[in-house]
């Protein structure tokens, strides 16, 4: 049995970690030491979830129930815990000191396995209806009393979804393999196993039990998939020159969803992978018609305009849903869904085949007004793409999706078996999506609402971190601002986040959630930022501006460092 201490006291080593290899060092020898039935619970623990997204299980603690748990376990009372909370600005690590400093012991203490630990957590989450709110609290507090202080940091920082070790999902398979194989030899097999089922928990488990399993790993229904991403491209030459002939699909601006049915089941996921099903339910009765048993496919929901006789882009189309009522909206706004892949049908695993043969099973099998497979053309030289590309923005979408017609299906971005090729927004180059970081208070006129802008980063994938690009001060609409500041208000955080490079000062630093479209004109070399830092120089957006928010999108799916510094060095070849 692996002792919660004994993981904690590896949190604890992992936080003052910044590389991605020595924290593959340290979390492989916590992984060595852990059986086949507690790694789950481990690994979600790690991820900072109870379960994957899809589960929709919510703790539900709120900062006013941890603070009562913690007094009622330190014998402080609750007024004492928020002023040292207001001092620290974390509640875990206040929970640490004033339980380090306990008034009272408890009579009895439990010892803690993971196991223990991750039951309550359950407990508390699933703790629902009239006083479950006491309920919570009563379960938080028996951790809380059985808890050595550096438990209770991480307990408490758990139950508020405020974790943030900084370790990545590629981390994590990496100090697995690690653990097993003494190298990283079996962080392929799996991750492809993670990418067909996205629940890190359920593939350590079946790998504990039997390493060859994850070989094996196979879609199934109502197991979601991690999404393919789209790499970007900025112009049509430039895609063409990669894929040579390829197929060119519109890019619709709209919300994407994988679509799992078996039987009269249908279950549909964002591509957060958050169960979307009582959103859409004219989607759903659509797929139920469908004439096959099983299938999993993802397309773009767009709601139509009739008056304009356009498609509403991706905002709009949610807020028609939220302002109107899901009933109504189906009727006065019909969505279509255009689908654009196809990765299992009728007990057949799709993702190892080719674009081309999956196209041809999406072409074959829609044929509905709702359900309709998006618009494809097979191109082979820059000028007929270009064509697209013109028709494409003509007609009010986003731009075109260029697909390499030999690639199999690839979760995350990769390889570029997508490309994207995007209107740009005025004067601006291009866009680019990061995430909050940090923000600042209003001066002047902003005052009133108390917002002045955001910190903006993107993503080194390689070294595992987040990387500053821009301080974006305009663009947001009133609405905006006060969406933003109201949301971050609510994860800002004393100190920045631990995977942050960062040499810039903020108002107030906030857990990376939020993920943000910037456009901007050009790309510039600061000695401020650290996105794709080089000799002393980071990378920085000049002129930058929010052109809109994206909730859809997760942290990790951001644009990265990479992407960022070819797009100065085209800039620059240019000029
Ligand atoms: P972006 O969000 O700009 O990185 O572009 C990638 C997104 O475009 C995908 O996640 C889909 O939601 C969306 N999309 C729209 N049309 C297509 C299409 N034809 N094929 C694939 N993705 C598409």
């Amino acid at each position: 049995m692996l002792l919660f201490s004994d993981a904690a006291a590896v949190f604890s080593e992992i936080e003052k970690r910044s590389g991605r290899l020595e924290m593959t060092d340290v979390l492989s020898t916590l992984f060595k030491r852990t059986d086949g039935k507690e790694i789950d619970k481990l690994v979600y623990f790690i991820q900072g979830i109870v379960a994957p997204p899809y589960e929709g299980i919510d703790l539900g603690v709120g900062e006013r129930f941890a603070i009562a748990a913690i007094a009622s376990a330190s014998g402080y009372p609750a007024g004492e815990v928020e002023r040292q909370y207001k001092k620290s600005g974390d509640l875990g690590d206040t929970a640490e000191a004033l339980l380090s400093k306990r008034k009272q012991t408890a009579l009895s203490t439990t010892e803690m396995g993971v196991t223990y630990v991750y039951d309550a957590m359950i407990k508390i989450a699933k703790a629902g209806g009239q006083g479950s709110q006491d309920v919570k609290i009563k379960h938080l507090t028996e951790l809380l009393n059985n808890a050595a202080p550096l438990e209770a940091r991480y307990i408490v920082r758990f139950v508020l979804g405020r974790l943030r070790l900084g370790v990545g999902d590629p981390t994590i398979l990496d100090a697995i393999s690690v653990a097993h194989a003494g190298d990283k030899s079996l962080r392929e097999p799996l991750e492809r196993a993670y990418n067909v089922c996205a629940d890190m928990g359920y593939v350590a488990k079946k790998f504990y039990a039997d390493p060859e399993s994850v070989r094996d790993f196979h879609v199934e229904p109502f197991r979601p998939l991690i999404p393919a991403l789209a790499e970007r491209e900025d112009s049509p030459g430039s895609i063409i020159k990669r894929l040579g002939r390829c197929g060119v699909e519109m890019k619709y601006d709209g919300f994407r969803l994988q679509c799992h049915k078996k039987g009269k089941e249908v279950e549909l996921y964002s591509r957060k992978l958050e169960r979307m099903s009582p959103m859409f339910p004219d989607v759903v009765a659509e797929i139920r018609k469908l004439k096959c048993d099983e299938i999993i496919f993802e397309g773009e929901a767009l709601a139509f305009d009739k008056k304009k006789g356009r498609y509403f882009p991706f905002q709009q189309t949610m807020h028609r849903r939220r302002k109107h009522g899901i009933d109504e909206a189906s009727k006065e706004f019909p969505l279509n869904l255009f689908v654009f892949d196809i990765l299992y049908l009728d007990g057949a695993d799709m993702t190892g085949d080719s674009y081309r043969a999956r196209r041809a099973a999406v072409q074959r099998l829609f044929r509905g007004n709702v359900l309709a497979p998006s618009q494809m053309k097979i191109v082979r030289t820059s000028r007929e793409l270009k064509k697209l590309f013109d028709d494409a923005v003509s007609s009010g979408l986003e731009g075109i999706m260029a697909k390499d017609l030999d690639s199999p299906y690839t979760a995350g971005k990769r390889k570029f078996a997508w490309i994207k090729l995007k209107k740009s927004y005025g004067k601006s180059v291009d866009t680019i999506d990061g995430v909050v970081v940090g923000y600042y208070l209003g001066r002047g006129a902003r005052a009133e609402f108390e917002f002045g802008g955001v910190l903006v980063a993107v993503y080194n994938p390689g070294r595992g971190r987040l990387e500053t690009v821009a301080k974006v001060a305009t663009g947001f609409t009133e609405d905006e601002m006060v969406e933003l500041r109201e949301g971050l208000e609510k994860i800002k955080t004393k100190a920045p986040p631990l995977n942050l490079d960062c040499k810039i000062e903020v108002d107030y630093w906030v857990e990376p959630k939020f993920v943000v479209e910037v456009a901007f004109d050009e790309i510039t070399e600061s000695p401020n930022h650290t996105c794709a830092m080089h000799d002393g120089k980071g990378l920085a957006l000049r002129f930058p501006r929010m052109t809109k928010m994206r909730p859809d999108k997760a942290e990790n799916e951001i644009t990265t460092s990479g992407e960022v510094a070819r797009m100065f060095e085209i800039q620059r070849a240019r000029s």
